[in-house]
């Protein structure tokens, strides 16, 4: 029953990008897993309730999408857990009739995480959503995984805290530890990875894991291995995140927001550089391309130059942020930045940062019915500017509307390629550049994906980046794990056992 697929997924081939329908994957790799038989749906009923479990095609169809281009992959069924319990009675099932288990957040994803290739059940995390602590005095707090970070951030709002980490979309705070997302904001305040104390994780047999032991929540810990940060960045293939105790920071007594113009591209990185390397202490620094400039005044209504331009932020008191934004325009002078304007009011801050999150939606609404390819590549600092450099020239070359934006703060930019899914030409010379970007990136000492993780669509370039040895160890992992492969199959490893 319910072995309809729609989605079409891009698998490298020998020849390049070749089209295999998911049916022909599930003939690939799908030995070890069984099909969703219609007792299997009513045992997941009598267990977490009839109306916590969704078969309808709409639903499945919406739920097996992300906000990225490969299209849809339902699963055979979809449940919404109410508890941690719950989620544990689903992975008993699941385990017992050898059926794949793909975690969801709220699917803002870009690596297809939420595709359910080889069918299964998809368990949506959006009402496991309550906040359960604040702990002020040591700024942290827990929260379910289904909780929003924009809802966590309006949720603290009256204690001077903060949670920062920002990727543009509303995400789960379990989507976001599952990609170890990161944003405008990592600069200053870290990724993720820095940024998690604590993980309760259902593991595919049932079992609950307390990554750093139940109930710890301390800043430091030497205690035996980091097991928390190996489920940072797991993309749901080795456990369902149930809970997370996150670390908060202190709201700055000032936030500064500023922007400035540069004649090339060159420039705005070369400053960006020289900037980090005398150590001011930035909360954000983002690059936008001319192309992202043009695209994001005109869809937000800014009014600056069409040059390639930084959005800059200060945090810290008074003094020190007006002593920064100083030495930050004396710099940028050196590299023929102008325009330098800054503001202490919120709602120009909250203007440019909306119209920085906007652009990925301003970049979609420049050729309505295109699919974009996002690459997300990171560097190490002192390569930003060749790097960056040499991506402009290929999509240059290439004929596609490719912008550029990047949090350049931390080594990491996107490009966004933008192609008619309808043209196999414009198909395969997205894909080409995608590939060629990320190859450079390794060449250069960097990551194929500084934020949006491994998903469908890059695990040969982890295969490369990792090593043979680094392989095989993430393997073992999650053979250790995960031995019948039933967290989120297919995704991020390709399984040899
Ligand atoms: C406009 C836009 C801007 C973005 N900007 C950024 C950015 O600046 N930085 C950045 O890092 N990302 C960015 N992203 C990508 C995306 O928001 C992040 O990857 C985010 O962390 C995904 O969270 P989610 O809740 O939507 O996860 P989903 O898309 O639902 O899932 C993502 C992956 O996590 C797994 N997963 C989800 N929840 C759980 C759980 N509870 N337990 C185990 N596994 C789970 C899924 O199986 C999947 O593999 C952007 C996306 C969009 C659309």
């Amino acid at each position: 029953m319910l072995r309809w697929r729609s989605c079409v997924l891009y698998f490298k081939s020998l020849k390049g990008y070749a089209f295999y329908s998911t049916n022909k994957l599930n003939g690939i790799k799908n030995t070890r897993h069984r099909n969703v038989t219609d007792a299997f749906v009513k045992k997941l009923c009598s267990v977490i309730g009839q109306e916590n479990v969704n078969t309808s095609l709409a639903v499945r169809e919406q739920c097996g999408a992300d906000e990225g281009y490969h299209g849809t992959s339902p699963a055979d069924v979809v449940v919404f857990p109410q508890s941690r319990d719950q989620i544990c009675e689903i992975a008993k099932l699941c385990s017992s009739f050898s059926i794949p288990m793909v975690p969801r957040g709220t699917g803002t994803g870009l690596e297809f995480g939420v595709g359910a290739i080889f069918g299964g059940v998809c368990i949506d995390l959006r009402h496991m959503s309550s906040i359960l602590e604040v702990n002020e005095e040591d700024f942290d707090c827990i929260v379910e995984s289904g909780v929003t970070r924009k809802s966590l951030g309006s949720h603290l709002r009256s204690t001077g805290l903060m949670f920062p980490i920002d990727p543009g979309a509303d995400a789960s705070i379990g989507g976001m530890v599952s990609t170890s997302a990161s944003g405008t904001n990592a600069v200053r305040y870290g990724t993720m990875k820095e940024n998690v104390l604590n993980l309760e994780v259902v593991l595919a047999d049932g079992n609950v894991l307390h990554t750093a032991g139940p109930t710890r929540r301390t800043r430091k810990s030497a205690a035996g291995y980091n097991l928390t940060e190996l489920f940072v960045g797991s993309e749901g293939t080795l456990g369902i995140i149930s809970k997370v105790t996150l670390r908060l920071h202190a709201v700055p007594q000032m936030m500064v927001s500023a922007i400035c113009s540069f004649p090339t591209i060159q420039n705005a990185v070369q400053s960006v550089v020289n900037i980090l390397q005398s150590s001011i202490p930035m909360a954000r620094i983002e690059l936008l391309d001319e192309v992202s400039m043009a695209i994001s005044c005109s869809y937000s209504n800014l009014d600056y130059p069409l040059t390639p331009s930084l959005f800059l932020e200060f945090h810290g008191s008074e003094e020190s942020v007006k002593n920064q934004a100083e030495e930050v325009e004396e710099i940028m002078k050196i590299y023929q930045g102008s325009n330098f304007m800054w503001s202490t009011s919120i709602e120009e801050r909250n203007k440019l940062w909306k119209a920085r999150h906007e652009i990925f939606y301003a970049i979609l609404a420049q050729k309505p019915g295109y699919k974009v390819v996002t690459t997300d590549v990171c560097v190490p600092i002192s390569q930003l500017t060749k790097m960056i450099v040499k991506t402009k020239e290929d999509i240059m070359n290439s004929g596609l509307l490719g912008p550029i934006v990047g949090h350049v703060g931390d080594g990491n930019f996107h490009t966004l390629l933008l192609y008619d899914p309808e043209n196999e030409k414009e198909i395969e010379m997205a894909h080409t550049l995608e590939n060629r970007i990320s190859r450079r990136a390794l060449l250069l000492h960097g990551t194929c994906t500084g934020e949006h993780g491994i998903g469908v669509g890059k695990m040969s370039f982890l295969e490369d980046e990792m090593g043979q040895v680094g392989m095989q160890v993430m393997r073992s992992v999650k053979q250790a794990l995960d031995p019948q492969n039933l967290m989120n199959p297919g995704k991020v490893l390709k399984l040899l056992f």
